[in-house]
């Protein structure tokens, strides 16, 4: 197995001196060197082979002692020293201080065909970053991040990869809902692939302690390396940094919203800098369009983290790197333009969106009512979302009020919900979006066509990953293996997978994994 080895991220920034591996604070580091510990009989469950193939390795690499051993941690690459970084962050809200990465520890940088990655093993260990925590990860929730950012990929959400999932052999004592009960589950690996691991809370971090001449050297190291195209000098760099990483992240969260991803813990350690989505804990799909829903136990009673919430999070997390920044540009009206334009920005993109999901292409003034009230109109009774818009594209200019509805009766979760005001209100929608669909000039054919290419038809619903863990705890991976070559094509009619696109069954209403998860992982 040969990579290409690269380590910019060590040799351009400050380690921590102490590389005794115990927790404590770490000054003036952007990370310390923490080995993997040696996981006693690790075994491949699964790994991505496009992910593979993205960093220059191939089948037989996948299939190989070497690859088993590097990305289960129990051997070191040559020529590379594994680190865990050092970043901070505001959880639910609050100053947290330091955080870093207690379970994760990055084995190097690779490049391939001009582009690099940072890859990172999640699981692998404790860390100086582990807080009172053992820095290790259980199958359930490792099967979770492959499974899901391997699929968001495939649904064109921006992510980080997934390229391993490999069981330990070793045993982790956890309590799943945090009612004194914890208990042994599998041990389990992750390699995730990124352009870097850097979070808004890596800034947060040095800002706090006002370590100015650490915060200006990852900011200058992340644009040279990651933000290259930048060519400003001086505060207008800092500011054209700023103003990128805001157009990322609310990109990523139109796609999020588009698809009815909940991430769940929108903490600022939580948000890359690369707008990609990171760190799949405690995240769910709608199935019922509900914008007050999260699938996070842990935040049932505020609902910081809900659905409908996530654009104005991403907002406020979005300050907090601002003043983060803010010492490197002395100057908070720049900032401050570039965070008042993001509401309106991402007004205009989740109009564009949402145009998209009804398959409009010109532009009417009604359209922002429309979509206004079918939002308001699915959160009457339990609608599933992916349903309702998939079904959509079947509506024809030809359908009446009624017919039209009746193409997407399905996604109602009990027809008994329906009542005369509810169906009356629907019928008058069915209306309006039949004398708008009249009025554009493509057929029916492309319309289709062109709304199954972003209403997904197959995406990883909470039980479907909950079946997925329950086989595999009991060692059986086939429901993993066709999982995750399903939701590699979300958009595509999958005739063989047709029971994957149907509401999410009775028995999984209010079960834990399915629809309540905590942060335990
Ligand atoms: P999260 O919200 O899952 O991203 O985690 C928040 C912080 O807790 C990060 O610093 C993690 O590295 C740390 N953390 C989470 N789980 C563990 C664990 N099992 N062992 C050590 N640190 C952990
Ligand atoms: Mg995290």
């Amino acid at each position: 197995m040969k990579l290409q080895i690269q380590n910019s991220f060590t040799a351009e920034l400050p380690a921590d001196p102490n590389q005794i591996n115990v927790p404590r604070q770490v000054h003036q580091a952007c990370y310390s060197y923490t080995l993997p510990k040696k996981p006693s009989n690790p075994s491949l469950i699964h790994a991505s082979t496009e992910v593979a193939n993205a960093i220059g390795l191939s089948q037989e690499d996948i299939l190989s002692a070497d690859f088993l051993n590097t990305f289960s941690g129990s051997t070191i690459y040559p020529s590379t020293k594994p680190y865990a970084l050092s970043y901070a962050g505001h959880q639910f809200g609050n100053w947290a201080g330091q955080l870093g990465d207690g379970r994760a520890i990055n084995l190097t940088e690779v490049v391939h065909e001009n582009k690099s990655y940072t890859l990172q093993l999640k699981g692998a260990g404790p860390t100086p970053y582990s807080r009172t925590a053992d820095g290790f990860a259980v199958l359930r929730s490792s099967i979770r991040e492959h499974l899901c950012a391997e699929a968001m990929h495939y649904l064109g959400v921006p992510t980080t990869r997934s390229l391993s999932l490999m069981l330990s052999g070793d045993q982790v004592l956890r309590d799943v809902i945090y009612n004194g009960n914890p208990a042994y589950e599998k041990g389990a690996i992750v390699c995730r692939v990124a352009p870097s691991f850097i979070r808004f809370g890596s800034f947060e971090l040095f800002a706090s302690r006002e370590d100015h001449v650490n915060l200006k050297l990852l900011a200058d190291f992340t644009i040279k390396h990651h933000f290259s195209h930048i060519k400003k000098e001086g505060v207008e760099k800092y500011l054209a940094f700023f103003q990128e990483v805001t157009q990322t992240t609310l990109n990523m969260i139109v796609h999020w919203q588009r698809v009815g991803f909940v991430h769940g813990v929108m903490n600022t350690d939580n948000m890359s800098i690369h707008g990609v989505t990171i760190d799949y804990g405690p995240y769910g799909w709608l199935e019922d369009y509900n914008s007050t829903w999260t699938p996070n136990t842990t935040d049932s009673q505020h609902k910081r983290y809900r659905f409908g919430n996530q654009p104005e999070i991403a907002l406020w997390n979005l300050y907090q790197l601002a003043n983060a920044l803010y010492p490197l540009i002395q100057d908070a009206k720049p900032l401050e333009t570039i965070l008042n334009a993001y509401s309106t920005n991402y007004e205009k993109e989740y109009l564009n969106m949402m145009k998209n999901k009804l398959g409009f292409q010109i532009k009417k003034e009604q359209d922002v009512v429309l979509i206004q009230s079918l939002t308001q109109l699915l959160e009457r009774v339990e609608t599933d979302m992916t349903i309702f818009f998939r079904n959509l594209s079947n509506v024809t200019k030809a359908d009446t009020a009624l017919t039209a509805f009746n193409a997407i009766k399905d996604a109602f979760y009990s027809e008994k919900d329906l009542d005369k005001t509810i169906l009356e209100d629907w019928h008058d929608w069915f209306e309006m979006y039949s004398i708008r669909i009249n009025e554009e000039a493509i057929s029916d054919f492309v319309r289709k066509e062109q709304m199954d290419q972003v209403n997904p038809k197959y995406v990883l619903r909470n039980y479907m990953a909950q079946l997925c863990i329950d086989n595999a705890d009991k060692g059986d991976y086939a429901l993993l293996n066709e999982l995750f070559e399903m939701l590699k094509n979300p958009y595509d009619e999958q005739p063989n997978s047709q029971k994957w696109f149907a509401k999410r069954p009775d028995w999984a209403r209010n079960k834990v994994g399915c629809s309540m998860l905590s942060c335990s992982s």
